[in-house]
């Protein structure tokens, strides 16, 4: 059996073709900035193994990423009051598109569109400053990756933030549904923060790994949710993780997993650990290019898909 590096060397190298293959999101004017040749990749193991790829200590935001550690702080919050704010069905739309929810009373397909994610940030909100929220999000993230040095790149943030018109409008329509308690304006605020937090493949990859070991971090044995939260938050992922590529991105990778638009993605590998890669140029969905290519080669050498 190769090694874990070798196995993550070959599954990157045999891909390297695809980088530069899609375009970086440039809708958020920071992101179009990044280089789009950057390629990164890390592998952490639930015994604390670790492997490494290419741009894997570069800096990126992890933009729908944290949509998977909001649901986890909103979960712990709110328990099960959440679902009634927002579906667990996949959408089959666009991850900022608003079709669905005249239809379906403002209630959003699930937590992991921007719809759902913002319903999940409003939630996150009750009773506290956008500061002190943003805050607790960021502490959550620093405590998964083991790490007090993440922090959120505030130039992507307040990018976002005067871009934002189509979150506010998912905002400003759920609202008039009465399904958003703040007002459009703080729950955005928070949102493009969380958005913007910067890390990179390694930090990334071990800051799922609760997600790996029935919600409690297998290296700090830090509880991080229960058991039954962590498998719903996973089945999320499964089902919603890449919008209206979900189904493409399970059958080619075969994993719980969630993408960025800064061009991330995070999967869980059940009991084994977590994989994260990093590749800016996105497909027509949105979700990275080259990225999903490098977990498919990783997952077809490794057999370590659930499917
Ligand atoms: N911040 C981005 C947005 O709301 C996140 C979208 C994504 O990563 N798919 O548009």
């Amino acid at each position: 059996m190769p090694s874990l590096q070798t196995q993550l060397d070959l599954a990157c190298q045999s891909i390297q073709h695809e980088i530069g293959v899609g375009k970086v999101a440039d809708y958020i004017p920071a992101l179009a900035q990044v280089p789009a040749d950057k390629f990164g990749a890390a592998i952490v193991t639930v015994t604390g193994e670790k492997a490494l790829f290419g741009d894997s200590q570069e800096y990126f935001s992890i933009q729908s990423i944290s949509k998977v550690f909001a649901l986890t702080a909103s979960l712990n919050l709110h328990d099960k009051k959440i679902w009634d704010r927002v579906g667990r069905e996949p959408s089959g739309n666009a991850f900022n598109s608003i079709v669905q929810l005249e239809k379906e009373g403002g209630i959003p397909r699930n937590p992991l569109i921007n719809a759902g994610a913002l319903v999940v940030t409003d939630s996150l909100l009750e009773s506290k400053t956008t500061e002190d929220c943003t805050a607790h999000l960021l502490k959550l993230v620093r405590q998964l990756a083991d790490n007090d040095s993440i922090a959120i790149n505030s130039e992507v943030a307040q990018s976002e933030r005067e871009t934002a018109h189509r979150n506010a409008s998912l905002a400003h329509f759920m609202q008039s549904f009465g399904n958003l308690k703040r007002t459009v304006s703080d729950v955005l605020d928070v949102y493009c923060q969380q958005c913007a937090i910067a890390m990179n493949c390694e930090q990334l990859a071990r800051s799922a790994l609760y997600l790996a070991s029935n919600g409690t971090d297998p290296l700090t044995k830090t509880h991080i949710v229960d058991e039954e939260r962590a498998r719903r938050i996973n089945a999320m992922m499964m089902l919603c993780g890449h919008y209206d590529a979900s189904g493409d991105f399970a059958h080619r990778v075969g994993l719980p997993g969630k993408s960025g638009v800064g061009g991330g993605i995070v999967v869980v590998i059940p009991d084994i650990g977590t994989v994260a890669v990093w590749s800016p140029c996105l497909n027509v969905n949105g979700n990275s290019h080259a990225g999903t290519a490098a977990l498919e080669a990783l997952v077809r050498a490794t057999n370590w898909n659930v499917l």
